[in-house]
């Protein structure tokens, strides 16, 4: 029996998490939940799984879960207590699983704790992938990750040695914009960019996915978490999304990952490694799929693409900014301040605002994630 600690489980990955638990109950327990703001569902969530302890990250929204007096579980709130609890509850596997910069400090919590860490928060290993690898080594931790495409090229490697690695084929849906030209990207909505044709996610990853600065993210965090040069990393486009990913090696093989679209396979797959659960969350009939098709993406059209690769060469601090300044756009945009072509116009005007530091520590990591986002907003205004 695995004790989980979810991180963010009211978000899209969190109710998948859960929904994988569900399904194992004399596998998995679950211990500790965190919500922001939606205590509604939180509460339900309580109900069903009895964590021992629940932490509500937004101060105001907490005070509505006290109120309901049923709860038998330690209630906390603020941002130092989301630390705090990874730091102390009782738990075998941390999902990190929420979204933006905020997971980074609970993650590493988890990682000084030696714990296994089934890793969905991608931003982690953007701002400070090179640290985390450190951190990783001095505590002997493991991070599993959730991310389809990195779980695809996590099972691919399984029994390979790195040094028989060619390159990384990340595959990318292309999003809800993958035929628009530019001209038709500069008046695209907040709706048609939520419309993604292939997943159910969060709203910040789903204009991510619509900006492609999902699979820049992809690329820097398979860079740290496969500890391979950025010459090793190539996008596909492949729009049905059946292909997670692939590896290709220095004889000319390619290995790759298939099934349906759904987030529960790589999610069951970081909670059970290195066994294999039977399950039935996905019933992948290949006659169905009737064609795999695979272009080159376009780095013109998709510029925040570019930038995030940019941002990994010049290392240091650049992803940091990068992710920062991305993570305050598409909140504007999400609230209609900002066009879908001004992203990486704040994302630009942020890394040249800021200078890189080379050799951050986590200090410096946090001061240059608060001055992106300021230089950001002020961009903005
Ligand atoms: P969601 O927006 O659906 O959920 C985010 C979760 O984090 C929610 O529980 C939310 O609480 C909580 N949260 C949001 N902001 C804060 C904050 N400032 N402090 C503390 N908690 C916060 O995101 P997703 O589940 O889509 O994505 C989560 C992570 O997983 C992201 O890093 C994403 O890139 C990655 N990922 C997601 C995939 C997916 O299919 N969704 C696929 C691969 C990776 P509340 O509900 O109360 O707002």
């Amino acid at each position: 029996m695995k004790n989980i600690f979810i991180l963010g489980s009211t978000g899209s990955i969190g109710v998948n998490t859960l929904n994988v638990i569900s399904q194992f109950p004399d596998k998995f327990r679950v211990v500790g939940l965190t919500a922001n703001k939606n205590v509604d569902l939180l509460k339900k969530q309580i109900e069903k799984f009895s964590p021992t302890v629940v932490v509500v990250a937004d101060e105001n929204s907490v005070l509505e879960l006290l109120k309901s007096s049923s709860q038998k579980c330690e209630i906390l709130s603020g941002n130092h207590n989301l630390v705090n609890a990874a730091k102390s509850a009782d738990y075998d596997i941390l999902v990190s699983a929420l979204v933006g910069f905020a997971g980074l400090a609970p993650t590493i919590e988890g990682i000084k704790r030696k714990k296994r860490i089934a890793l969905a928060n991608k931003e982690t290993l953007v701002v400070a992938g090179e640290l985390i690898n450190q951190l990783i080594n001095k505590y002997s931790a493991e991070i599993i990750p959730v991310d389809s495409e990195h779980s695809a090229i996590f099972q691919c490697l399984t029994g390979e040695s790195v040094e028989y690695i060619d390159k990384i084929i990340l595959t990318a849906s292309g999003g809800p914009f993958r035929k628009f030209n530019l001209e038709d990207l500069k008046s695209v909505t907040v709706k048609e960019a939520l419309k993604h044709p292939n997943w159910e996610m969060g709203n910040k990853i789903t204009i991510d996915s619509a900006t492609m600065m999902n699979k820049g993210l992809e690329v820097i965090e398979a860079h740290w978490l496969f500890k391979l040069p950025k010459e090793k990393l190539e996008v596909v486009i492949h729009p049905q999304s059946v292909i997670h990913s692939m590896v290709q090696f220095i004889d000319g093989s390619i290995k790759a990952q298939l099934s349906l679209p759904d987030m529960r396979l790589p999610i069951q797959y970081a909670l059970s490694y290195p066994e294999r659960f039977k399950s039935s969350f996905v019933n992948t009939e290949l006659p169905k799929v009737e064609n795999l098709s695979f272009h080159k993406p376009d780095f013109n059209k998709f510029e925040c693409l570019k930038l995030a690769y940019d941002a990994m060469k010049h290392g240091g601090t650049a992803p940091c900014i990068l992710n920062a300044a991305n993570e305050i756009a598409v909140s504007r945009f999400l609230n209609s301040e900002i066009g879908f072509l001004d992203i990486p116009n704040v994302i630009k005007h942020s890394l040249e605002k800021i200078e890189n530091n080379s050799q951050p520590d986590l200090d410096a990591i946090y001061n240059c994630d608060r001055k992106a986002r300021d230089a950001a907003k002020s961009y903005m205004n």
